[in-house]
């Protein structure tokens, strides 16, 4: 039992929801399937897409494009993920039916081991997808991955732009350069509405699957409707750092921890989601400005720690990024960890661990390759903290952080 922190605590990551988004939701909800078209039709826009499909969240938007794939290949069902990723990828493997492989990561890049992938791919026939994913929001190179794939072409590309939506590498948006591509509209990403999930593709073929398998599910009833409004109304005054020990503090509302479950609800999204992201590209945009500059602060202040207890990962200091989520560090001396997170939880830093194991050791899952080796993903999970860089931050709150990490 953790003991309860009453005072200051900011979250680890955090995308505002104002008032007046509120209202747009309830205004939404008047709407109907409008809103909705409106904003897929946005999206498709901003995103220079052809097809678009908003749902109720990132693991209801990789399931349905998974159940989708597995109806036009029936005969393949192993999905490759990164062995250090969000738990909710897994579980969206798991749900829609299909077999998790895990292939290891560089803790360089947070990349996949592309050796590693090679052979991953070569040893089996029943590769159905692969999903390539922009961890913290560092952009993983999916050209690298679609060489790997070159004598696989039945294997789809699938990004994973849950925690990317709005970066940019080289001039193209995340989430637009796999076959499909997801985002998710969750509470600590970039965008927020509440939640929710968008799947972007260009294919006609893909889009047809996807519409079918879109049919089937439901949507919000009302009750639904009614909880995400009054959980919008706590998001909108809870998650200020001055308020966000409480919500932390009820363990129902599983704050700050990663889950493995597959049970989760898979639905169209609502009108009231759709109204609550209107003006969506000005916010978005303004988000990421914040995470930008904060995290150009940390590239410097972290380079210029007088030890070497704590170093950047070496993508993120060679500067091929745009807008982060977290800021990722490696931390080098256990002890030194343990001790920044503990005081991080004292004071209500916003500096956490992110994800506690690699997902071959997650206990109630079965991946297929067990037997290999994730020696860079261990790494991950042994060395990463991630420290905060939304827009709640002060400068008495870096100031903070600073002298921990000093
Ligand atoms: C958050 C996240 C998801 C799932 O999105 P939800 O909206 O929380 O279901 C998937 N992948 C990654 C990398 C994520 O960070």
């Amino acid at each position: 039992m953790k003991a309860m922190r009453i005072g200051r605590t900011l979250p680890p990551a955090a995308a505002p929801i104002y008032f007046r988004d509120i209202l747009s939701g309830i205004k939404g909800s008047f709407q109907g399937q409008k809103e909705v078209d409106r904003f897929a039709r946005e999206l498709r826009e901003y995103f220079n897409v052809k097809h678009c499909f908003p749902v109720s969240s990132g693991k209801a938007a990789l399931t349905i494009i998974l159940r989708s794939l597995h109806k036009l290949h029936p005969e393949r069902n192993e999905v490759i993920i990164p062995a250090y990723t969000c738990f909710s990828v897994p579980s969206s493997i798991v749900r829609a039916g299909l077999k998790v492989v895990v292939c290891d990561v560089t803790p360089d890049t947070l990349d996949f081991n592309f050796d590693q992938l090679r052979k991953i791919l070569s040893n089996s026939q029943n590769t159905l997808a692969i999903i390539p994913t922009h961890l913290f929001g560092f952009p993983a190179d999916v050209k690298k991955t679609r060489e790997c794939i070159e004598n696989f072409p039945e294997v789809v590309v699938i990004e994973d732009a849950a925690q990317a939506m709005g970066s940019k590498v080289m001039n193209r948006k995340l989430g637009t350069s796999g076959d499909m591509g997801f985002f998710s509209l969750g509470r600590g990403k970039a965008f927020s509405t509440v939640e929710g999930g968008i799947i972007l593709t260009d294919s006609d073929l893909f889009a047809h699957a996807l519409h079918e398998q879109i049919q089937l599910i439901r949507g919000y009833s009302g009750i639904d409707q009614i909880k995400l409004i009054v959980y919008s109304l706590i998001l909108f005054v809870f998650m200020r750092p001055l308020l966000f020990w409480f919500p932390k503090a009820l363990p129902f509302l599983k704050i700050g921890e990663t889950h493995y479950e597959t049970d989760f609800s898979i639905k169209k999204m609502s009108s009231i989601q759709a109204g609550l992201s209107r003006g969506w590209q000005r916010k978005l945009e303004s988000f990421l400005q914040v995470r930008i500059r904060l995290s150009k602060h940390w590239v410097d202040r972290i380079g210029n720690l007088s030890h070497k207890n704590i170093s950047l990962i070496t993508g993120i200091s060679s500067g091929k990024w745009n807008a982060l989520i977290r800021f990722p560090v490696l931390v080098h001396n256990g002890i030194y960890k343990e001790k920044i997170l503990l005081e991080s939880r004292n004071q209500g830093l916003g500096i956490i661990q992110t994800y506690p194991k690699t997902i071959d050791d997650i206990p109630d899952l079965k991946t297929c390759n067990d037997d290999q080796e994730f020696s860079g993903a261990r790494e991950c999970v042994e060395k990463i903290i991630t420290l905060p860089i939304h827009s709640f931050v002060s400068l008495k709150d870096l100031s903070k952080i600073e002298k921990l990490l000093d």
